[in-house]
């Protein structure tokens, strides 16, 4: 009662910090998830570097999780702001260079 054992957060042998796919939940290591930023002006940015200012979001390097994030509310939810058409292309035409992930 009360332990925090199986808190997976808190377990010490994991040194590589993890996120969280918005679209599929899946966790990765930092590295291998797409990172997307929302800055102060409205614009979302894919952020290859990691290092751009503002709220991010990740991505798995997979269509189907920048299909479903685009075009579901996902992306809007955790970005917490509207999402312009013309950024949701962008992100889809993105999303197209990217292989399919089956199963
Ligand atoms: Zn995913």
């Amino acid at each position: 009662m009360g332990e925090r054992m199986s808190d997976i957060n808190a377990c010490p042998r994991r040194r590589v910090p993890e996120r969280t796919c918005v679209a599929c939940r899946r966790k990765d290591s930092k590295g291998s998830l797409l990172r997307l930023v929302r800055t102060a002006t409205g614009e979302i940015l894919i952020d290859k570097a990691g290092k751009q200012n503002g709220r991010g979001a990740y991505l798995c390097p997979f269509r189907n999780c920048w299909e479903s994030a685009v075009k579901g509310t996902r992306l809007e939810y955790v970005l917490k702001g509207k999402i312009e058409l013309e950024s949701k292309k962008r992100l889809l035409e993105y999303g197209q260079t990217l292989p399919v992930r089956y199963g």
